[in-house]
């Protein structure tokens, strides 16, 4: 039950190559590195695997293949990582506004928003960790600490595929045995001119005379460290700006099977996507579908309107066309709809088309009801059938 502790790392195991891993279960369980596979390429991303030989990311690939014969090397394409982080983000940002990317994988969550809604904020580690695993078949690490250099550290610990969380009251000794180049923000010339001090540990470091610290490292980094060493790290999750995307994405407890199931999911999503953009008083003109088969294949296809829309009514029309561009040739696994282009609802180039409708009226009532009461207190009456159900011949 403690919450003095709010603050979460979380960092993607191996990123780029279990991204890679999905579209290739083949290279599951093999020593696999992703980088350039040219004769002055380096590692970007090395499986665990790879590691126990001593491949290491900006390592070049020939050293690394000389360390690891048995190497898989894959070269990068970046663009899927972005759409898989994107994934992954949006994913921190269902658990609270506060988040803070550091790259493509890691970023700083502060989840002390949501002591009513988890008992501790190792709770909310693992429902994040077991969300991604769900909804993209990926492992992520979690540290867990009052201060954020301290969550990173943890993180890093944690790994691959752990959560470590760090208590107030343990920081002080969990630190004093950690390598001094672990320390956030110390470069190699800090380091020299620590280990010139006799400083190895985070510990000698603490115990350091401030005095001598600044006295060998300047005084804004020696000033820095001493505070670090102490467990001291003021420095807030500062979340990043405005959103660009909206979107609702659900993974599915069995996966559907058939049109019909998965437009009728598609009504639900549309209503949901509705309220949460009424809610942050968003309009989108560009809406994106997105459908994960069972196999993990991915397909997405968007459209733009001519104007923007936060109506479930035109969502929900534009998504079912955007279906009818989808070949559904498996299960599905995962739905997502969402919408870019985003503008404040209180600009003039809304579409007409949802204007005023009686429809409108009532959207604004159940996202009224929805935002008081929770998402599932009021849902089309079409969704309390479940799916497979027989058709009662009532479709909108
Ligand atoms: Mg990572």
């Amino acid at each position: 039950m403690n919450w003095s502790e709010p603050i979460l790392h979380i960092d993607m195991d191996s990123f780029f190559v279990e991204v890679e891993r999905l579209e290739d279960p083949r290279l599951k369980g093999r020593p696999v590195a992703v980088g350039g596979v040219g004769p002055r390429g380096v590692v970007a991303s090395a499986s665990y695997e790879a590691r126990e030989f001593g491949v290491r990311s900006a390592q070049p690939t020939s050293v690394a293949k000389r360390l690891c014969p048995s190497l898989v090397v894959v070269p990068s394409s970046h663009g899927k990582y972005g759409d898989v982080s994107a994934d992954v983000f949006r994913i921190f940002r269902d658990f609270t506004p506060k988040v803070e990317g550091l790259s493509l994988d890691e970023a700083f969550l502060d989840v002390g928003g949501l002591r009513r809604h988890f008992d501790t904020p190792e709770e909310v580690g693992y429902a994040i960790r077991a969300k991604i695993r769900s909804e993209l078949g990926l492992p992520a690490s979690v540290g867990i600490a009052g201060v954020k250099f301290v969550a990173k550290l943890a993180s890093e610990d944690a790994k691959p595929d752990g959560l470590l969380w760090i208590a107030a009251e343990q920081q002080v000794d969990y630190l004093r045995t950690l390598d001094v180049g672990r320390m956030w923000g110390v470069g190699p010339a800090t380091l020299a001119a620590l280990h010139r001090l006799g400083v190895a540990t985070i510990g000698d470091l603490a115990d350091l005379d401030r005095t001598a610290l600044v006295g060998a490292v300047g005084s804004a980094t020696g000033s820095h460290l001493h505070e670090l060493a102490h467990g001291r790290d003021p420095r807030a999750v500062e979340p990043d700006s405005k959103a660009k995307s909206i979107s609702v994405e659900e993974t599915f407890e069995s996966d559907l099977e058939g049109v019909e199931v998965v437009t009728a999911a598609l009504l639900g999503h549309s209503h949901r996507l509705s309220g949460r953009l009424r809610r942050a008083g968003l309009r989108g003109r560009t809406v994106t579908l997105k459908v994960r088969f069972s196999d993990f294949r991915t397909v997405s296809r968007s459209t733009t309107l001519q104007g923007s829309t936060d109506g479930s009514k035109m969502l929900y029309e534009t998504a079912t066309d955007l279906l009818e561009a989808v070949e559904l040739t498996e299960p599905v696994r995962l739905l997502g709809l969402g919408v870019t282009s985003l503008e404040s609802a209180a600009q003039p180039s809304q579409l007409d088309f949802d204007t005023n409708s009686e429809w409108e009226k009532v959207e604004d009532a159940i996202a009224d009801v929805r935002e008081r009461f929770g998402a599932s207190s009021l849902r089309p009456a079409r969704l309390a059938r479940r799916p497979g159900d027989s058709d009662s011949g009532q479709e909108p």
